[in-house]
């Protein structure tokens, strides 16, 4: 990482609604690039942290610095690198679709004419159609094109899939591995969908209860988790298998799943042998790793 600059540097941020703490001394460095998933419970501090990335909430201590300029103080040439789509985006029901987007790229020199059209061909928009009118599924692909028309350098996705249906979350997913294929371009998305997320992301940020309980490659946790499947040949086992770090394990006569944390592989694959079992090792789902993690730090 040492030339690279995080775009998004937050120091100690801790946010009280009502001397309640949404967010508990946070510290996160974004770095350009990447897709991260940023996952957590509802009420976690998901979207507040979101929020004061891009200077919609005020920290009650600490500060966050996006793309160098204190958050609180995002003026148009910042803002123009980012685009949001949040759950409870409001659009303006009485105007047309075309005419919503003619209003949102007004703000926007860099806007890309030749990016609307393709995603009202993809997304199947109706420009005529009046936004009052919209399916929740059609509203949430309107925002998506609102947020990267203007082809911004951080994408910032606040649960922006949880109206559309399985073909169209497959569009979006699509549409985001175009947007990451661009160099310098960096998305933080997240959402409850995990077997959607783990398609796409690349870096994964857990949070539970204000706090970062997890901040790592995706790679980095699926080294670190993994599952094991053990197939004795003799079909049975020892009532005391020999492995460390076990954190679960399924057993059914001469079979056993395990979940390892920091498996060396070589000896787990010896320890198999002197067992006289065959060994398979799987990466986990996101899921999986999402509960080992959130359990870890009950
Ligand atoms: P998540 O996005 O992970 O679901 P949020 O960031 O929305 O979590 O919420 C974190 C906590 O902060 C919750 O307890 C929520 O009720 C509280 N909170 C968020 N925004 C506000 C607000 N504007 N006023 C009062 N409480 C809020």
């Amino acid at each position: 990482m040492s030339d690279i600059k995080p775009i998004v540097e937050i120091r100690g941020i801790t946010k009280e609604f009502n001397e309640k703490k949404a967010l508990d001394n946070v510290d996160l460095d974004i770095y350009p690039g990447r897709i991260i998933g940023l996952l957590g419970p509802n009420g976690s501090g998901k979207s507040t942290l979101i929020r004061h990335m891009i200077g919609l909430y005020l920290p009650t201590k600490g500060n966050c610095v996006t793309f160098g300029c204190d958050a609180a103080k995002l003026g148009p040439k910042e803002l123009s690198r980012i685009g949001y789509v949040h759950q409870e985006g409001e659009l303006l029901d009485w105007m047309t679709t075309g005419q919503l987007i003619r209003y949102v790229s007004a703000y926007y020199p860099n806007w890309s004419k030749e990016l609307e059209e393709r995603y009202v061909r993809d997304f199947e928009l109706g420009l005529d159609d009046r936004i009052g009118a919209l399916s929740p599924g059609q509203r949430q692909k309107l925002a998506i094109l609102l947020a990267i028309g203007h082809n911004p350098d951080l994408l910032i996705l606040d649960e922006p899939a949880s109206a559309l249906d399985p073909i169209a979350r497959a569009q979006f997913l699509d549409l985001l591995l175009k947007i990451i294929q661009q160099e310098g371009k960096t998305i933080l998305i997240s959402s409850h969908i995990l077997s959607d997320v783990e398609k796409i992301i690349d870096h994964v940020i857990i949070m539970r209860s204000g706090r970062i309980i997890s901040d790592h490659t995706f790679d980095d946790l699926r080294e670190r988790y993994m599952r094991v499947r053990l197939t004795s040949l003799n079909k049975s086992l020892p009532e005391k298998l020999p492995f460390d770090r076990v954190l679960s394990c399924q057993r059914n006569n001469g079979l056993a799943v395990m979940t390892l944390e920091e498996p060396c592989i070589e000896t787990v694959k010896s320890q198999a042998e002197t067992l006289n079992c065959t060994l398979v090792v799987h990466p986990l789902p996101l899921e999986d790793i999402y509960k080992i993690v959130m359990n870890q730090n009950a």
